[in-house]
């Protein structure tokens, strides 16, 4: 025991399992929306600091905003292009290429996200009267962005973790992997080609084989989840998908401004053409769960996918994990026991068959059975009476599914990785602290009901936003 270390302060630490207890009042809000400061006073309406007429205020005709003539126009663009390329001559820092393309994919404003991207223009202020549709990196002359595989993975982990992404991890695409992608999706063969850019026909969906790279990242899923009996609870759901879709428009327009592809379909639903769990256990994004899906050793089964995209640009790649999550899953059975379908498997031991032909083949785990599943995801008599709430029951009762300083918290996650003699009491540990009742115990930590969260404290309210990072670590 004592080689562990850790582990025994952790067990004797009471506050190493007891959860985290928000005060309820203390979330509500007291009736004020916004919270400045104490040195911040509210004045009179229609009355600020600065000094407004009411009277000589007239509805402004904005063809009046100053605007500079045709010629200034192209001045300015060609200044610009001329900053620009001095700062991507001298690989002056914040001035690079990659440096631009994160601003190229910050600028996308396109939600449907293709299988790739033209290259895009880098006018950032204005479009020049003499090249409206702008100039393109080979216009202006500069060479691919390339670095080493490892600085390739960093340039790209360091932008997309801007556009909202975690725990940004890579594969390299050999024939092995590509049995991860479907054969077929919607009536579309999925196939691998010599060829330099994705087609998609009526009947195929055709991915280069030179896009030799993936890069699978973590969509975190707002713990509303835990409100599966109404729709609240598909906030978490929805909400990772779009905004999946919106960082992947985003990844699109970067990379391909750099020089290289970055192949997707749909963004968000990017598992129409492959398993996004598959990616996510091979990546080292988390374990493969019980509820057979990935485990985040950060945020438990709570995740809305691991998205995806191949690119050409090489990249070093990254393992597998081992967080003892997977050793922990045998004896845990905690979302087999809460899931109402039984679609997730209480046996002691994994297996090689399939539950059914929903599930892959070569995998010795817990294969869910979605016949028995999907029903409880809004089909009457399931428990899905609001019609849109869906069930994610599992996703919530993980026990590694709990905010980062509760129950599971480090020292626990750490003994969990270390060893599995003490599995089995953090999973009755897990129970009597209360965690996971189901429907019944919306968020884990906090028992707050929907009717209670559109009156939350906006500043204290510990989910804040939709994905991690805000509200989540
Ligand atoms: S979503 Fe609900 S029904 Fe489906 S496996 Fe999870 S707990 Fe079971
Ligand atoms: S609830 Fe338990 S068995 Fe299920 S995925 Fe989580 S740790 Fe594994």
């Amino acid at each position: 025991m004592k080689s562990l270390g850790l582990v025994g302060a952790g067990i004797a630490s009471s506050t190493a399992i007891t959860p985290k207890v928000f005060d309820l009042d203390e979330l509500a809000a007291s009736g004020e929306i916004r919270k400045y400061p104490w040195f911040v006073k509210e004045i009179g309406f229609k009355n600020p600091t600065v000094e407004v007429d009411w009277k000589l205020l007239k509805s402004y005709d904005s063809n009046n905003v100053y605007k500079f003539t045709t010629e200034e126009t192209e001045q300015m663009v060609q200044n610009q292009l001329n900053t620009m390329k001095k700062g991507v001559a001298n690989n002056t820092p914040g001035m690079t290429l990659r440096d631009f393309a994160v601003l190229e994919g910050l600028r996308t404003t396109m939600l449907s996200v293709p299988l790739t991207r033209d290259e895009p223009s880098f006018n950032y202020t204005t479009t020049a009267p003499s090249k409206p549709a702008g100039y393109t990196r080979k216009d202006l002359g500069w060479p691919k962005w390339e670095l080493n595989p490892e600085e390739n993975l960093r340039t790209l982990a360091s932008a997309i973790h801007l556009f909202g992404g975690r725990d940004i991890s890579a594969i390299e695409v050999d024939e092995d992997v590509k049995k991860i992608f479907f054969s077929n999706a919607s009536n579309k063969a999925i196939r691998f080609e010599d060829i330099d850019a994705p087609i998609e026909t009526a009947s195929s969906i055709s991915i280069p084989n030179k896009c030799k790279w993936m890069v699978v990242f973590t969509i975190p899923q707002s713990r509303l989840s835990g409100f599966s009996h109404v729709t609240t609870g598909k906030y978490g759901v929805y909400g990772g998908y779009s905004d999946a879709a919106v960082m992947m428009t985003r990844i699109q327009g970067f990379i391909r401004a750099m020089g290289w592809l970055a192949v997707n379909k749909g963004g968000g639903t990017g598992s129409q053409i492959a398993s996004n769990t598959g990616f996510g256990v091979v990546a080292g994004n988390g374990e493969l769960g019980r509820c057979d899906y990935v485990l985040s050793p950060k945020y438990g089964a709570l995740i809305r996918l691991t998205e995806f995209f191949l690119t050409d640009m090489p990249l070093s790649p990254t393992p597998p994990i081992d967080a003892g999550m997977w050793r922990f899953c045998q004896t845990c059975k905690k979302c087999g026991s809460m899931c109402p379908s039984s679609a997730i498997s209480l046996e002691n031991e994994p297996t090689w068959e399939p539950s059914g032909p929903w599930n892959g083949t070569g995998r010795k785990c817990y294969p869910i059975n979605y016949k028995l599943c999907l029903p409880w995801r809004g089909m009457p008599g399931h428990g899905a009476e609001a019609g849109t709430g869906g069930c994610s029951q599992c996703q919530v009762a993980c026990v590694f599914t709990k905010l980062n300083d509760s129950s599971i918290h480090d020292v626990i996650k750490g003994t969990v990785a270390t060893t599995g003699i003490f599995d089995s009491f953090f999973r009755t540990m897990d129970d009597a602290f209360g965690y996971g009742k189901g429907f019944t115990s919306p968020i884990n930590e906090i028992f707050f009901s929907p009717e209670q969260w559109w009156n939350r404290d906006l500043d204290k309210f510990p989910f804040k936003g939709r994905v991690v990072g805000d509200g989540w670590e």
